[in-house]
């Protein structure tokens, strides 16, 4: 397994990795995706960002832009300050 950084919410999400891993336990393990855009531009989103998107029209880089201002990024230092700390 291996994780990315979301580009909306930043919370690294879990992909699956490697040409090992099974289809259906690929699948159910995967919180996001590389999402290709109609103008050429690559955004990696976990799959609740990617709901946020509208459902009628093609997805921008616009809207993913005016999505990530909507979302308060994830504060995963804090998180790891109350595990650790
Ligand atoms: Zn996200």
């Amino acid at each position: 397994m291996a994780s990315e950084a979301c580009d909306v919410c930043e919370r690294s999400v879990r992909i699956a990795g490697g040409i090992g891993d099974l289809w259906n336990f690929a699948f159910e393990s995967t919180q996001g995706m590389t999402l290709e855009l109609a103008d050429g531009s690559e955004f990696f989103l976990c799959f609740e960002c990617m709901e946020s998107l509208p459902e009628d029209t093609e997805p921008t880089a616009g809207d993913v832009a005016d999505l990530r201002e909507r979302t308060e990024p994830v504060d995963e230092d804090r998180n790891s300050f109350w595990h650790w700390g």
